[in-house]
């Protein structure tokens, strides 16, 4: 067996050496509480500006409409649940059917309390259109939330539209771009989007570290209740050596942006091109708009899981869906959402390159999938 081959940057990605030299200072010796008023707190004060105007400046926002969170989850749960209980006239939030389960549990969970929630379905290809959005909203929506980029099929949705449409009905619209930030390039001023949440180990940063980002005017109530960091808005001592590494990480990322898509979309190409020099049949899900590097692919009457563990012995890590539901055999929520037929559902992984892979691993990812499917 050669070396271990990671192609599930979709679950999580390869710390950037960059972000973690950055971090190591914060941890060891600058490791003062940045709410003290004493001069060992100036530093680490100073990291966190510097931290979000880095982050506002890569994706199209201002240094103050950047929260630090926990995470993607933490981000998603806070937007879900605060919205839902500030507006008693407005009580009811659509979102769609294949959102990630850190949306679609925290509906779940408003819905338990009352507030009504509808699912969107989207078309075969894994797209919202503003036409589908403008059918689920009434008077009394108050909440839009829509992912950017789905982390199973990898499908990007016409935001800006999505938003101006929330907006035409005086609704808020939130999206959850965890799949998506550090890998398209993203203005949030341009998209006119009031909510984004965004995770760190999702673009080569550090785990457990993510930002929502809040449009100016806003108003979104405090999740965690407590001392008084992030404007009042989310308590807790910063982890300042993670929010480091992440602005490190996706500074890194953004500033290569393009060079990255261009390697990731001939990655994609050559994969592609193997399996169809031998003759392999699959279908590619997501449509055309998908992010760089993401394959879903069907393979009809085979098993998506006995593949992922076969490649897992030969060194290769792949998904059959999305990492959170990866113990599970049944067709995922996002394949049912695009009703695949079970023939190919059932037969479906996912390929998720980085910017790390090489060609060499493609070519070995064929080798695998060769010696499995033929
Ligand atoms: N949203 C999406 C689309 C994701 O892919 C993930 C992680 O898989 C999350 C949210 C959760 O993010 P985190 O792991 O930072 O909590």
């Amino acid at each position: 067996m050669g070396a271990h081959i990671y192609a599930d940057n979709a679950a999580t990605t390869k710390l950037d050496t960059v972000a973690f030299e950055t971090m190591t200072p914060w941890l060891l010796e600058e490791y003062g509480n940045a709410s003290q008023l004493y001069a060992f707190a100036r530093k680490p004060k100073k990291a966190l500006v510097e931290a979000r105007a880095t982050i506002a400046e890569c994706i199209g926002a201002l240094p103050d409409e950047i929260y630090f969170t926990s995470g993607g989850t933490e981000s998603d749960n806070w937007v879900i649940k605060s919205s839902a209980f500030s507006d008693p006239d407005k009580r009811a939030m659509v979102t769609t059917a294949f959102e990630h389960h850190a949306v679609l549990h925290s509906c779940a969970a408003i819905e338990r309390l009352g507030y009504p929630v509808v699912y969107m379905w989207p078309t075969a290809e894994g797209y919202i259109t503003p036409d589908i959005l403008e059918s689920y909203i009434t008077d009394s929506t108050r909440l839009i939330s829509v992912m950017f980029a789905n982390n199973e099929i990898g499908s990007i949705q016409p935001i800006r539209e999505l938003s101006e449409t929330a907006h035409a009905h005086g609704a808020l619209f939130h999206t959850d771009a965890v799949q998506a930030v550090g890998h398209v390039k993203i203005n949030a001023h341009e998209l006119g989007i009031d909510f984004l949440s965004a995770s760190a180990h999702k673009f080569n940063g550090p785990k457990g570290i993510g930002f929502l980002y809040i449009r100016k005017g806003v108003d979104l109530k405090p999740y965690a209740d407590g001392g008084a960091q992030e404007s009042a808005h989310r308590a807790g001592t910063e982890n300042i050596a993670s929010i480091v590494g992440m602005a490190a990480a996706l500074k890194g990322n953004c500033d290569t942006l393009e060079t990255s898509q261009k390697h990731l979309v001939n990655l994609e190409k050559l994969l592609l091109a193997r399996l169809d020099d031998a003759a392999i049949a699959y279908k590619h899900n997501g449509g055309k708009y998908r992010l760089p590097g993401l394959l879903s692919l069907s393979f009809p009457g085979k098993d998506g899981e006995a593949i992922l563990h076969r490649m897992d012995l030969m060194g290769i890590c792949i998904s059959t869906g999305s990492a959170c539901n990866s113990k599970d055999t049944e067709i995922s929520h996002v394949l049912k959402a695009i009703k695949l037929d079970e023939k190919y559902a059932m037969g479906t992984i996912r390929i998720s390159l980085g910017k790390y892979n090489t060609e060499d691993d493609v070519e070995r990812i064929v080798q695998g999938l060769k010696k499995i499917l033929l």
